[in-house]
């Protein structure tokens, strides 16, 4: 993995799990209900509990300190209540274009989030799950085995904190960070819910700001499509056959190719969203001519698109990143068939924080952006 050389990182010390305790939830975690109980048992009106959201989800409020309009001695109440944040700040790497953060959960578990800067956007990359159970072989997260689902609070909180720490307004959201988000459906549905809706329910950011990246879990597919929001949809396909697939990704011997495709049709028709499909180069392995001919075979009979992904190095993976030709004959194949193809340039190299480097670790990832 790259030296964090021309980033500044912030290791703190992390402490050993601890049991996820009976512990006070944070606000994100609490019902509008919840919420409002809390407020009138110290004898405040319903609407405080609004007033309060809308400071965490509207204004991106970094503390209890910042909401001005209830008293101190209510404020150190709640800190203990209803403490603003639960995920802790176990390190940062700041880098030209993009910031890796490492949290620590309540049990402990480590989590990362990438904040990945462009001129026209800030776009803040989600943790579903601590590691994945999906296993995939070039992915340092599939490496490392999978510990737990993420609630929805603490993926939300995430990229509030995130917001709020960077003081920059993050306008979009993949879901690409660690995890398989459609492994962990109800969760990761409960923090769009928050994301998506308008404050003060949520922090109002378009469904087609957010993107959902998955390994392609079928029936968490089509339930998504049911759901009536137009999130953006990224498949991560990987290669155009089953043998190769499965050998890349164990968990795929579930989903056959076909019965994705079918999926995600059904998705592009309900959501009116023309699907991405990912594809990590690697070389040798499915980078060949004839695979990108296959693909074009593959994806001709429906509108998509194709996000390819030059592998990015995690050690012992014994997988590498096919040439710049190798990468651009692949493309140019696709192009010629007209089928939409990007391949995505990895930012913030020097934080080490792109797709498939995240390892739970104080210093380790690397976010990427897609150019045409
Ligand atoms: N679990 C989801 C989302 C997280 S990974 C998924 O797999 O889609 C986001 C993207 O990074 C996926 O397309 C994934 O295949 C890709 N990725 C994983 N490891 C990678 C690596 N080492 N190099 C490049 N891309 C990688
Ligand atoms: Fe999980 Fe995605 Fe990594 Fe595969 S690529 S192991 S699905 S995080």
């Amino acid at each position: 993995m790259d030296a964090p050389a021309a980033s500044t990182s912030t290791p703190v010390s992390v402490p050993a799990k601890t049991a996820l305790a009976a512990r006070p939830l944070p606000i994100t975690g609490l019902t509008e209900e919840q919420l409002v109980v809390l407020f009138k048992k110290h004898k405040e009106p319903a609407f405080r509990a609004t007033q309060l959201r809308q400071f965490v989800f509207g204004r991106g409020v970094e503390s209890y300190e910042g909401v001005t309009n209830l008293s101190k001695a209510l404020r150190e109440k709640l800190k203990v209540e209803a403490p603003m944040y639960e995920l802790e700040m176990a390190s940062t790497s700041v880098g030209d274009d993009a910031t890796k953060w490492l949290w620590k959960a309540a049990d402990g578990a480590l989590i990362e989030s990438v904040q990945i800067r462009t001129p026209d956007r800030t776009t803040s990359c989600l943790s579903s799950q601590v590691g994945c159970a999906m296993g995939c072989v070039f992915c340092a997260t599939g490496l490392s085995g999978f510990e737990r689902h993420l609630k929805g609070h603490e993926i939300v909180e995430q990229f509030l904190q995130m917001r709020s720490k960077s003081g920059n307004p993050s306008t979009h959201i993949v879901y690409m960070g660690m995890g398989e988000p459609l492994h962990n459906y109800d969760e990761v549905l409960a923090s769009i819910r928050m994301l998506n809706d308008p404050p003060p329910k949520g922090a109002g950011i378009g469904a087609r700001k957010i993107t959902i990246s998955t390994v392609g879990i079928v029936p968490g597919i089509r339930k998504l499509a049911d759901e009536k929001r137009q999130i953006e949809l990224a498949v991560s396909l990987h290669a155009p056959d089953e043998t190769t697939r499965v050998k890349l990704i164990p968990a795929a011997r579930r989903y056959p190719i076909k019965e994705i495709m079918d999926a995600v049709q059904e998705y592009s028709e309900k959501a009116r969203r023309i699907v991405t499909y990912e594809y990590v180069l690697l070389a040798g392995v499915n980078d060949h001519p004839e695979q990108a001919g296959e693909l074009v075979a593959l994806l001709q009979t429906h509108p998509c698109k194709v996000n390819l992904i030059p592998f990015n190095p995690v050690a012992d993976s014994g997988f590498q990143r096919p040439s710049i030709d190798s990468q651009e004959r692949f493309k140019n194949i696709l192009d010629r068939a007209h089928i939409p193809t990007t391949i995505r340039f990895s930012k913030g190299k020097r934080v080490d924080a792109a797709c498939g480097q995240l390892r739970r670790r104080v210093l380790a990832l690397e976010p990427e952006v897609s150019v045409s």
